[in-house]
């Protein structure tokens, strides 16, 4: 019969079986067929590092004040892109070669309804009924400050 080996740090099941403790005094076990209890602590604490970092990457604002701040950013080449949030899952996941369906980011959908909004208008008709002078009304005739408040957040959002 072949002994059970640990496949990351090689200890075995004999070794285990004998009273072979982790570097805490901590008793061992096979936590899966050929990985011992210490190393999959180890592997999970190392997930929770990596998915850390991956977080702090996803979740930075991509606004052109943050840029301006500097720092740490994920991106892409060479198109000079700065990526994050669901972008850059998207991203990532397009790399990796995943097929994983993904719907715009709220930050999209929100923009593409505003800007529907202020594009629409709320009425169309004729000049003074003269049909040859065709003539609509949006939002922006009656609050030109929203209007403009709309099109800089677009602008911001780069839609
Ligand atoms: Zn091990």
């Amino acid at each position: 019969m072949t002994d059970r080996v640990c496949r990351e740090c090689g200890i075995t099941n004999t070794e285990i079986t004998a009273g072979v403790t982790d570097i805490n005094g901590d008793p061992m076990c096979f936590a899966d067929d050929d990985l011992c209890s210490w190393c999959q602590e180890h592997i999970q604490r190392q997930l929770e590092v990596d998915a850390a970092r991956y977080r702090f990457l996803r979740n930075r604002q991509t606004r052109h004040v943050d840029f301006a701040a500097g720092g740490l950013f994920a991106g892409r080449i060479p198109e000079n892109l700065i990526l994050g949030g669901e972008d850059l899952d998207r991203a990532i996941d397009t790399e990796l070669g995943m097929d994983i369906p993904h719907e715009e980011p709220l930050e999209r959908r929100l923009a593409a309804c505003l800007a529907e909004c202020i594009d629409t208008p709320l009425m169309t008709g004729s000049l003074g009924g003269d049909a040859r002078i065709p003539s609509q009304i949006r939002i922006g005739f009656f609050r030109p400050d929203i209007a403009e408040r709309a099109a800089e957040l677009l602008e911001e959002a780069g839609v």
